[in-house]
């Protein structure tokens, strides 16, 4: 989706992917190695302008030598906090941004502590390379601790307290080299089992839309960012409480492929080359369904007025993101219509 945004541009891209048949292949020429391979790194950087991700988990040291080589945007240091839900949270509770309550835990008696503590129900979760709820472990009360311990046991685990959260909201902005910061509008996110199912945006909430507009530029800010950046909240009794933040495109804003005038691809595009940012107005109201394990029937979906087909040309396999739909329509009634009449054609699996 990143370089189908720099075509129109007059950029092309190259990827570096573990697989042949990865979803960039299909537009691309791909190098393939190891994410974290020096010799693929130094080759995709002596072939590149600038170098960007839309995956999080590459370590620093693997990106040092690269720097001298060629752009890399957003930098390692805004990679190396969001790789550690831990640093993440520290620099959310430095910027004075609410996030739950939580400890670090590195042993089983460490997380006994944890849970007396700041009490049951929490989230037992890796620090690191956690995402779609993997490396996660909800502990209802006390007696779980043992069971929690022996699914994730090892040291870098971080314990939160459950959010009992009316709402998820995500944030996605984009900030460029001049220190131009613009955002869109607020996705309202429905998560089952960790996996983000649909989104609906705009969300429309005036006074949380300009407290988490004002959260993300404070975040972008601090570290001097260049790029697309995306901050998840819970809504807690009217507040926003951040959960995470991703360095990247996010899945909650595929929306503005079509729902924004300019899509946070084509910004993230705009801000890594320097070029000047997109309006990020929506164009209307929009849904956007995830495609989980299973395709469902394309001529079924497509019959449905104002809706896109976004299949990745990726192996069905269970809980596996393999596409999204997207609907716009001109009144949020309308889209919800809409958005129930496709929730009846998709099975995730
Ligand atoms: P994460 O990987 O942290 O984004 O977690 C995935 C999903 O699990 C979130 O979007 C929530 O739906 C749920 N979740 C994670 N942490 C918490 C928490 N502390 N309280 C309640 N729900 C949570």
């Amino acid at each position: 989706m990143l370089a189908l945004a720099a075509y129109p541009l007059g950029l092309s891209a190259l990827f570096l992917d573990r697989s042949a048949d990865a979803p960039g292949a299909q537009i691309a020429p791909i190098l393939l190695g190891d994410l974290e391979d020096p010799a693929r790194l130094a080759e995709l950087a002596a072939r590149s302008d600038v170098l960007t991700f839309d995956w999080e988990n590459i370590s620093g040291a693997a990106l040092a030598p690269l720097a001298k080589l060629v752009a890399i945007r957003p930098s390692a240091a805004a990679l190396q906090v969001s790789q550690d839900r831990l640093l993440e949270k520290a620099l959310f509770a430095r910027l004075k941004i609410p996030v739950a309550a939580h400890a670090a835990v590195d042993d089983l008696d460490g997380l006994r502590r944890a849970v007396q503590r700041l009490g049951a129900p929490g989230v037992l979760k890796t620090r690191r390379m956690g995402y779609d709820g993997k490396g996660q472990f909800v502990l209802q009360q006390g007696a779980d601790i043992d069971a929690a311990w022996a699914q994730l046991g090892a040291p870098g685990l971080i314990y939160e307290k459950f959010q009992p959260f009316s709402r998820e909201l995500s944030i996605i902005g984009a900030r460029d080299q001049k220190g131009r910061f613009v955002s869109y509008p607020l996705s309202s996110n429905t998560h089952s089992g960790g996996l983000l199912r649909f989104s609906v945006a705009p969300y429309r909430n005036a006074r949380l839309e300009s407290l988490a507009k004002r959260h993300l530029r404070r975040v972008m800010e601090h570290l001097s960012y260049v790029g697309v950046l995306t901050i998840e909240f819970f809504v807690v009794g009217g507040r926003l409480v951040a959960n995470e933040m991703a360095p990247r495109v996010h899945n909650t804003g595929h929306w503005t492929i079509e729902g924004a005038v300019t899509s946070q691809f084509e910004n993230h595009v705009r801000a890594i080359c320097n070029l000047p940012l997109g309006s990020t107005r929506a164009l209307g109201a929009t849904a956007m369904i995830n495609f989980l394990g299973t395709l469902p029937d394309r001529s079924s979906l497509l019959g449905i007025e104002g809706l896109a087909f976004h299949d990745y040309g990726k192996e069905p396999r269970p809980g596996r993101k393999l596409g999204h739909c997207t609907i716009l329509r001109s009144s949020a009634a309308d889209r919800n219509r809409a958005l129930a009449e496709a929730l009846k054609l998709i099975r995730w699996t």
